[in-house]
């Protein structure tokens, strides 16, 4: 069988964060953006064969038709490690509700909130996810972004989160990493948190780990859903049956999830907009990847996560949007770095790293994505201008076009 070779010649300057990466992703610098000018990449079956300057392609590479990329800069695709993005319906009226001081708890108690959207994924067909699912998959991919964690959780009941999971699957042109949330929040249909946890255990993780619809894990540790003593026992269940995972932790209150996290070795911590000075110094010695969602807290106009102060310490920081319905209903990447740069600090570097190497640790995927070295995926993105024009212009990353494993998508 013939090997898919793809060569591409004519890059500008090829942007490969291979120094970031080597340092896990930590305690970056200016340097770290060091592009190698006029550059090649060749790709062999989706993964990286080669990368360097042009004048070194070795001579087999140099007889293949290539790709000229006409002096355009090259990236890592970027990474969205935290997305809920199949869900039906929309939470228009709560946003207005909670803009006119309505309290997100009080919108939860009343109905609305992760509830309202149960309600109407329930509703949809797992055909209908995933055409809604594809078409903001495609909406991720024109801005760039190659690989795209899903989580399930507006199912809440075995079925309902196998359909979210199968359509999660059907879901192409990026590649999908899809993450079971069945403990997003507690369904009518059962008394307390626990004995809700004890069904997820029992029946849905055996199940989607037979099925293969998921190989993570994801709980909301709040006030009001679950606490950090019941999510323990189940993330340890999960775990046993070998899956990693991530906690939404310490968004509306300090509630012990960044902690847990680091006590159960979890892949990532995120929100944490609640966090305190000796939380951060855990997190900075630890391997849990703080992924922060700054569009969440402009949309729920709280503070931001103290992503200065976590860097400083050691910590790993990626970036994702957070998209859904009700918290975050935007899946516009430039926003996220634009709030990174402007509100958190991050330097230009700091936030392409967060957005790349970062967010392929949160996800467990560090050896495979995330920069462009040797033997990694050939996802990349050409953009079409320079790279200080990235993460500036809100609504508009300059992409022109993306690539994943060697394929333009
Ligand atoms: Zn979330």
């Amino acid at each position: 069988m013939a090997e898919a070779l793809e060569v591409f010649r004519g890059i500008g300057k090829l942007v490969s964060l291979a120094s970031a990466a080597a340092r896990g992703g930590r305690h970056v610098t200016d340097a770290d953006l060091a592009a190698i000018e006029n550059a090649a990449l060749v790709s062999e079956n989706g993964k990286i064969k080669w990368v360097g300057p042009e004048a070194k392609l070795p001579p087999d590479y140099r007889k293949k038709r290539a790709k000229d990329l006409k002096g355009r800069v090259v990236i890592p695709g970027l990474v969205e490690p935290h997305t809920h993005l199949i869900f039906a319906g929309n939470r228009s009226a709560e946003f207005e509700m909670r803009n006119q001081g309505v309290g997100y708890q009080k919108i939860a108690e009343a109905g609305g909130g992760i509830l309202a959207t149960v309600r109407a994924t329930r509703q949809a067909s797992e055909k209908q996810l995933a055409a809604i699912g594809q078409k903001r998959v495609d909406r991720f991919v024109r801005q760039g972004v190659t690989t795209i964690e899903v989580k399930s959780g507006y199912g809440l009941s075995l079925d309902e989160e196998l359909k979210m999971l199968r359509a999660a699957k059907s879901l192409k042109r990026a590649r999908i990493v899809p993450t079971f949330l069945g403990a997003h929040a507690k369904p009518a249909e059962f008394e307390t948190a626990d004995t809700y946890l004890d069904y997820l255990i029992e029946t849905a993780l055996p199940k989607v780990k037979k099925e293969k619809l998921a190989t993570r894990v994801d709980a909301f540790v709040e006030k009001g859903y679950f606490s950090a003593d019941s999510t323990r026992r189940y993330f340890l269940a999960a775990k046993k049956l070998g899956f990693g995972g991530s906690i939404h932790a310490d968004q509306l209150t300090l509630s012990g999830g960044a902690r847990l996290a680091i006590e159960l070795g979890a892949q990532s911590a995120d929100h944490l907009v609640q966090l305190g000075s000796e939380e951060i110094a855990m997190l900075a010695k630890s391997d849990v990847t703080c992924v922060l969602l700054p569009s969440a807290d402009l949309y729920m106009d709280c503070a931001y996560p103290k992503a200065k102060e976590l860097m400083a310490a050691g910590a790993r920081v990626a970036l994702s949007t957070d998209f859904n319905p009700g918290t975050s209903p935007s899946q516009d990447v430039a926003l996220v770095g634009v709030l990174a740069r402007v509100r958190m600090k991050m330097t230009l570097a700091e936030t392409l790293v967060a957005y790349t190497v970062g967010a392929s640790h949160a996800l467990g995927l560090a050896k495979q994505i995330g920069s462009l070295e040797k033997g990694k995926a050939c996802d990349f993105a050409v953009l079409t201008g320079s790279i200080d024009e990235l993460f500036l212009d809100v609504g508009q990353m300059p992409i022109h076009t993306t690539y994943s494993s060697g394929r333009e998508i």
